[in-house]
């Protein structure tokens, strides 16, 4: 089905919403959850940022649509009339919040190409990078009597971003468009596991990070931002993990919230977990499908909670880097007290010893397996 127009969209979004939960809620004291997205308008549909375990192009497409200003400044009267509107609209965004036409202008013609993404593994050199509309729309809507401001908390495409030539959408977001934290998503730091994401490499984010805070301080506000953060993807090994916890170390980022990778149904992510291969390349990929690694991935990105204190060190162990259990500027934790100091990694040998010895337990029983709650299932023969 093609996407709906511009016309169709504003069509749309002109029915009369009630813009709140059924009543039938109201017994069990509503939906919290209405309070985020009450006073947030959705200006697009589709995205082309082709990350491979977003399920999104599958629900809204590849090319991106978008209502018109008048349609979303309509909107955001509605909203101001209503009786609990404070004057901020806490969203002007949608799948991803600064695309607001499709990708290139080749695609109108030849549709989506099904042989490369638009911004990675390099931004295409057909990519039509414009963000005037979407500034016209933010300043359209600034200017209503009773709003006050205009945030963004959609997600925003920074490589995308740094791809304008023009400063002037990155100076506004900045300036005027960021409640005390902007989120957005670099989701690793290894470049082989953002490779297998469909991200951009990690220098992007830092150039972006790099400018944000500049700007952040030229207009004399003290802002943070909040990177969203993903252990266990595919290819990510319990190293990608313990490099990405010495990377936050690195840059002082301590994050609230990181999501372990959860297979989403139609995603080429969701083919390379259960299959350990990559669809888009038929190359084996590493995963880590057993229960207890994902636990220490994860535990890896919040090296810092007390909580993950032994799973960290553990992974830390095993991955032969008992140097960063100390008191160092570089260690992630301190070590155990009344710890016995942390054994020498083995040799080739003695982990092929320790494997055997291990094999021969286990066959008389000395040893339980584990049971593995992440499986992949048997390929049929
Ligand atoms: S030509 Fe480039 S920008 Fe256009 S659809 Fe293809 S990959 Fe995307």
């Amino acid at each position: 089905m093609p996407p709906l127009e511009r016309e169709e969209l504003d069509e749309v979004y002109a029915l009369p919403f009630m813009r709140n939960y059924h009543p039938i809620y109201e017994k069990d004291g509503g939906v919290p959850a209405i309070e985020e997205v009450k006073f947030s308008i959705t200006h697009n549909r589709g995205c082309f940022g082709g990350c491979n375990f977003c399920a999104l192009a599958f629900h809204q497409g590849r090319n991106v649509r978008s209502r018109s200003i008048e349609s979303v400044v309509n909107e955001a009267k509605i909203i101001s009339e209503m009786p609990d509107f404070k004057g901020y609209i806490h969203d002007i965004g949608g799948p991803t919040a600064n695309f607001r036409k499709p990708a290139c202008t080749r695609q109108l013609t030849h549709g989506v190409c099904p042989d490369r993404k638009c911004l990675t593994p390099k931004p295409c050199p057909n990519l039509d990078v414009d963000h005037s509309e979407y500034i016209e729309l933010l300043s359209a809507v600034e200017q209503l009597p009773k709003i006050k401001k205009v945030f963004i908390r959609s997600g925003i495409r920074y490589d995308y971003m740094l791809c304008d030539k023009d400063d002037s959408f990155i100076k506004k977001l900045v300036r005027d468009h960021v409640s005390g934290q902007l989120k957005v998503a670099p989701e690793h730091c290894s470049d082989a596991v953002l490779s297998l994401m469909g991200k951009p490499n990690i220098d992007v984010y830092d150039r972006f990070k790099e400018k944000y805070f500049t700007l952040s301080s030229s207009f004399g506000l003290k802002q943070f931002l909040v990177p969203y953060l993903m252990s266990s993807h595919p290819g990510s090994t319990l190293k990608d993990a313990v490099a990405l916890a010495l990377y936050l170390n690195k840059t002082g980022t301590a994050p609230e919230q990181v999501q372990d990778f959860y297979p989403t149904p139609g995603t080429a992510s969701t083919v390379m977990f259960y299959t350990g291969i990559n669809p888009l390349t038929g190359k084996k990929v590493y995963v880590a499908d057993n229960y207890h690694e994902k636990q220490m991935q994860r535990a890896l990105l919040q090296y810092k909670r007390p909580d993950n204190a032994d799973l960290v060190r553990e992974a830390l162990i095993k991955c032969g880097r008992s140097d960063l259990i100390g008191y160092g500027a570089d260690c992630l934790i301190k070590p155990k007290k009344n710890a016995q100091p942390c054994p020498a990694p083995l040799s080739v040998t003695q982990k092929e010893k320790s494997r055997k010895q291990r094999r021969t337990a286990s066959k008389t029983g000395a040893i339980k397996q584990p049971q593995r709650q992440f499986t992949r299932p048997k390929k049929k023969k």
